[in-house]
C-alpha cells in the first residue's frame, strides 16, 4: 500500500512548506522509493491561471497543460515524479465538481454538504494521485491550520488516517519558532498553539518542522517535543539556509527521512545523497560571477519568475559560478538602469499586457545592438521580433494584436492572420479567460545547422507552453529575410518557437518556457548556454557591460 505524509502549516504563511515535503520527497527518492506528491490549495479560483503574479507568484505549467501552484516547480525540481494536473487542486474546483455532480441528479435527491459530499470529492482527487507502482504520496495542505477555507481538507486527512490507519499515514506540521532578538532566546507558544489547534480537530501531528533563525538545541526540541505531545527526535529544526538545495541533506542529518520509514514499519536502503552533496560542493569557494539583468514587471516580487530564477541558479551552479540577478523594472528607463547595473547578459521572460513594453523592447533592441547575450522566453521572443520586425525589416509599427497600440500585428492570435492586413487590428472577444491557451508539453523541430540544435544536441524537443499569440505567419518572410532566423517550428511547421539572430554572439528566443523543465540536479541546455555566454562576454570586455 501507498504510504501518505500530509504536511500542514503553522502560524504563519510562506515558511517553506512546499520546498521541505519536496526535499522530503528527495531524501525519500534517495533510499529508492518511488516518490509522488499532491498539493491542495485552499482558494476558490479553479486554477491559479487567472491571478495575478501579485497575488499568487509563479504560474507553474504541467506537461499535460495544467495551471499550477508554483509548489509543484519545487517538486519537479527536487523528485524525479513528473507532475500533472492530478497533482493540485483547489477549492475552486472540488466545489465546482461537486456542484455539476448535482446538476446531473448523481447525489440521487440528497442535501449537499461539507461533510460528507466535499470531503468525499477530496478524497477522491487525493486518491487518484495514487498512480500505480508509488510508495509514497506527500500531500501538501495550502494555507494556515486555524484559517476557515482550509478546514475541509483537514477534515478530509483526518478521515483519510482512520481508513489508511496509522501504519500507512503520517502528519507532519511545520510552524515558526521566532527568535527574539532583544532577550536572545526563542519563543515556542506560537507552536503550542498551533498544534493545539489542530489536535482541536483531531489531527495529533508525528512530526514537528520548526522553522528557526538558528539551529535548536536540544533543550528547545525536547520542550517543544513535549508540548506538542510528540517524540523529540520527531522535532525537526530548520534554519534559513542560503542554498534551498542544501534541505535534502539538513533533513537527513536529522535523521527525519529514518523516523518516518520506522514509524511506518518498512525496510529501506542507505539514502544516497551524493548528487545533492556534489552540488553543494560545487558552490563552495565560487571565484567567478555572473550578472543577469531580468527585464520584467513583476520585479519587486521575486517569486512571480520563481522557476526562471531556479533555472538561471541551476545553470550558474553547474558552470560552478555566482549568479547576480539584477531585477530591472521595464517602465523606468531600463537602459540607464542596464548601464549602471553593468550587466553581463540581458533576460526579457514571459508576461502579459502592455505595461512595459516599450521600455522590454529598448532593452532587446540595446542587448542586439551592443552584442550583449540576449534570451528572450515567451512575451520576450515576441517583443524581440517586434524589435526586429521595427529595427531591421522595415515595419515601423510592428507590434501584437495583445497591445491596444494600433499597427501592424507582427504577433497575433492564429484566428486573426487573415485579417491582418497592417491597418486596424481585430481583437477576439475572450469572455472565458481560463483555458484559452496553448499551454502545456508541444514538440518543436529545431533547424540541424542552427546554435539552438548544438546547444540541445538534438532536433526534436518538447517544451512547455503557455501563450495566447504567436508570430504572425504573414510577416515571417519579411523577418527572415531582413537576418532574423527562425530555428524552431510546430510539428505542423505552422508556429515559430524559436528565432536566433546568427550575425550576434547570442541572441536566442523561444515561444515556449524552458525555465519549467530545468532542475538543480539537470540543468536546462539553453540555461547552461546563456549563462556561459554571459561569462564569455565578460571575458571579452574584461569587465561587466
Ligand atoms: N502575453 C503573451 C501571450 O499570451 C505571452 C505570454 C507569456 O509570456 N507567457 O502570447
Amino acid at each position: 500500500m501507498t504510504k501518505i505524509l500530509f504536511i500542514t502549516g503553522g502560524v504563519v504563511s510562506s515558511l517553506g512548506k512546499g520546498l521541505t515535503a519536496a526535499a522530503l520527497g528527495a531524501v525519500i527518492e534517495s533510499r529508492g522509493f518511488k516518490v509522488s506528491m499532491v498539493k491542495l490549495d485552499p482558494y476558490i479560483n479553479v486554477d491559479p491561471g487567472t491571478m495575478s503574479p501579485f497575488q499568487h507568484g509563479e504560474v507553474f505549467v504541467t506537461d499535460d497543460g495544467a495551471e499550477t501552484d508554483l509548489d509543484l516547480g519545487h517538486y519537479e525540481r527536487f523528485i524525479s515524479t513528473t507532475m500533472t494536473r492530478d497533482n493540485n487542486f483547489t477549492t475552486g474546483q472540488i466545489y465546482a465538481e461537486v456542484i455539476q455532480k448535482e446538476r446531473q441528479g448523481e447525489y440521487l435527491g440528497q442535501t449537499i454538504q461539507v461533510i460528507p459530499h466535499v470531503t468525499d470529492m477530496i478524497l477522491s482527487k487525493i486518491k487518484k494521485a495514487l498512480i500505480p507502482g508509488l510508495d509514497f504520496l506527500l500531500v501538501e495542505i495550502g494555507g494556515t491550520v486555524g484559517d476557515i477555507e482550509s478546514l475541509p481538507f483537514l477534515e478530509a486527512i483526518r478521515q483519510l488516517r482512520c481508513e489508511m490507519g496509522s501504519q500507512n499515514t503520517l502528519f507532519m506540521h511545520l510552524t515558526l519558532v521566532p527568535y527574539m532578538a532583544t532577550s536572545g532566546e526563542i519563543k515556542t507558544k506560537p507552536t503550542q498553539h498551533s498544534t493545539k489547534e489542530l489536535r482541536s480537530i483531531g489531527i495529533q501531528p508525528d512530526v514537528i518542522f520548526c522553522r528557526t533563525v538558528n539551529p535548536l538545541d536540544e533543550e528547545s526540541k525536547r520542550k517543544i517535543a513535549l508540548f506538542t505531545n510528540v517524540a523529540s527526535d520527531a522535532v525537526i529544526s530548520l534554519p534559513d539556509i542560503d542554498n534551498i538545495y542544501e534541505l535534502p541533506a539538513l533533513l537527513h542529518a536529522q535523521k527525519v527521512d529514518q523516523l518516518i520509514l520506522d514509524q511506518l514499519g518498512l525496510t529501506y536502503e542507505k539514502a544516497d545523497l551524493s548528487a545533492w552533496q556534489k552540488l553543494i560542493e560545487n558552490t563552495r569557494d565560487v571565484q567567478q560571477s555572473v550578472s543577469i539583468a531580468i527585464i520584467g514587471k513583476y520585479t519587486e516580487l521575486k517569486e512571480a519568475y520563481k522557476s526562471l530564477n531556479e533555472a538561471l541558479k541551476h545553470a550558474s551552479m553547474h558552470l560552478g559560478c555566482h549568479l547576480d540577478l539584477v531585477f530591472i523594472e521595464a517602465s523606468k528607463d531600463p537602459i540607464a538602469q542596464i548601464k549602471s547595473a553593468r550587466v553581463d547578459a540581458i533576460l526579457v521572460p514571459g508576461g502579459f499586457g502592455e505595461r512595459g513594453i516599450e521600455g522590454k523592447i529598448d532593452a532587446i533592441r540595446y542587448a542586439r545592438e551592443q552584442q550583449i547575450p540576449f534570451f528572450g522566453i515567451c512575451l520576450g521572443m515576441q517583443l524581440a521580433v517586434i524589435e526586429y520586425a521595427r529595427s531591421q525589416a522595415g515595419i515601423d509599427d510592428a507590434t501584437s494584436s495583445e497591445f491596444k497600440q494600433s499597427g501592424t500585428p507582427v504577433i497575433s492570435l492564429v484566428t486573426e492572420w487573415e485579417d491582418a492586413s497592417g491597418s486596424a487590428i481585430e481583437r477576439t472577444a475572450q469572455s472565458d479567460l481560463g483555458g484559452t491557451m496553448r499551454l502545456g508539453a508541444q514538440t518543436c523541430l529545431l533547424e540541424k545547422t542552427s546554435s539552438t540544435a548544438e546547444i540541445y544536441g538534438t532536433t526534436s524537443i518538447s517544451e512547455r507552453h503557455r501563450h495566447r499569440y504567436e508570430v504572425n505567419a504573414q510577416y515571417v518572410e519579411a523577418l527572415e529575410q531582413s537576418g532574423l532566423n527562425v530555428v524552431g517550428r510546430s510539428k505542423d511547421s505552422e508556429l515559430v518557437e524559436m528565432i536566433e539572430i546568427p550575425s550576434h554572439p547570442w541572441f536566442i528566443a523561444c515561444q515556449f518556457h524552458p525555465e519549467f523543465k530545468s532542475k538543480p540536479l539537470a540543468p536546462h541546455p539553453l540555461f547552461i548556454a546563456f549563462i556561459h555566454a554571459g561569462l564569455t562576454h565578460q571575458n571579452k570586455e574584461g569587465q561587466h557591460a
